[in-house]
């Protein structure tokens, strides 16, 4: 059930609204909106007798969830929850996030090459594995700590904000504090302990789709999440498994709209994972922004053909600036802005 506070509420009555619900042995979630706090109610079995919240000053009204999620549908909050990251860089708004680095951080100069590069492009944040999920135990690993240091380094001399790979709970602790963006892998997707543990941090997830989830099954994920008190999500759609074999995966483009339907997190596609070759990369994005996604992570390598990992799908950096000028087009019909890039010395 949702609690639907009156547009001039207090914050003493949404605190005593919360209150309440806690007393009853539940937990509330106050989210609050352009208009009116909605206050999300977790933890119930069955349901709640309305009459005992709706007598309480302030409420507007109760009214019942009719999706199995609570907290990540458009029945609680209806405008786009928009993540802010600081220095002015935001997920979900008008400006679309445009996420790039490598697959895996192979060591310093790697990952300050490419920094350079693509934040002169236009990209505020770094992608780059420290701890990577291997279909082959005997591919590289990731630097692991080391990794997480060299991308700290990176996030603060380039101004770029950091977005990382926690590929399990142990992981998390350590992730946390170097990344500004824990990113939960596809292979993730439905690691119930993983998704828990990131629900209680205070830095935003992206929440990458699983290779064979459905929408529901991506949007319970991100419940999980929710549920734990952690509201700044991001989705992704990167691909998924078909009978299609021309293509490393699928980029099923078709989720986004459909996603923003059902949900108020903003979504960004991953074009890289969801082709698997470089020379599509390019094209899919411009339709992904075209589609509607709030913004992209790009896998970009100086030297692809020497990648530790996926280079194949990583795109040079020259491409990565002609592919922020096709969709700064494409935006500018959309009403949204891609930033500027600004030239820092390696
Ligand atoms: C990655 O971003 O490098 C990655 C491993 O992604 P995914 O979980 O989508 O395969
Ligand atoms: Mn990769």
């Amino acid at each position: 059930m949702l609690v639907m506070m009156k547009s001039h509420a207090t914050s003493e009555e949404i605190d005593a609204v919360c209150r309440k619900i806690e007393s009853m042995g539940y937990k509330a979630h106050p989210i609050p909106g352009i208009t009116r706090t909605a206050i999300g109610i977790t933890g119930n079995q069955g349901p709640i007798k309305a009459s005992l919240l709706e007598s309480l000053p302030g409420v507007g009204e109760c009214v019942p969830v009719s999706k199995p999620y609570k907290l990540v549908g458009r029945e609680l909050k209806e405008e786009t929850t928009i993540i802010d990251l600081g220095d002015g860089v935001r997920i979900g708004g008008t400006e679309l996030a445009i996420i790039a680095g490598p697959c895996a951080v192979e060591n310093r100069d790697q990952a300050r090459t490419i920094a350079a590069s693509v934040s002169a492009a236009g990209a505020r944040l770094f992608r780059g594995g420290a701890f990577k999920p291997r279909t082959s135990p005997y591919s590289f690993q990731g630097l692991a700590e080391e990794g997480l240091e060299i991308l700290a380094e990176v996030g603060r001399d380039f101004g770029m904000k950091i977005v990382t790979e926690a590929i399990d709970v142990e992981s998390v602790d350590l992730v946390e504090q170097s990344a500004d963006i824990i990113q939960v892998g596809a292979r993730n997707m439905q690691n119930f302990s993983l998704l828990r543990r990131v629900g209680k941090s205070y830095r935003p997830v992206l929440l990458k789709r699983g290779i064979s989830a459905t929408l529901d099954e991506l949007l319970m994920a991100a419940e999980y999440i929710l549920s734990e008190g952690n509201y700044r999500v991001i989705l992704c759609e990167r691909g998924i498994r078909t009978f299609a074999d021309h293509s490393r995966n699928t980029l099923d483009l078709s989720v986004i709209p459909a996603v923003q339907r059902l949900s108020h997190l903003p979504i960004i596609v991953d074009p890289s994972h969801g082709t698997g070759r470089r020379e599509r990369v390019i094209p899919l994005s411009r339709a992904a922004i075209a589609v509607g996604a709030d913004g992209l992570i790009v896998e970009v390598h100086h030297q692809p053909e020497l990648a530790l990992s996926d280079g194949n799908q990583s795109i040079h950096p020259s491409e990565f600036s002609q592919l922020i000028k096709e969709i700064r087009q494409i935006a500018g019909v959309l009403g949204r802005t891609v930033a500027t890039g600004h030239e820092t010395p390696v």
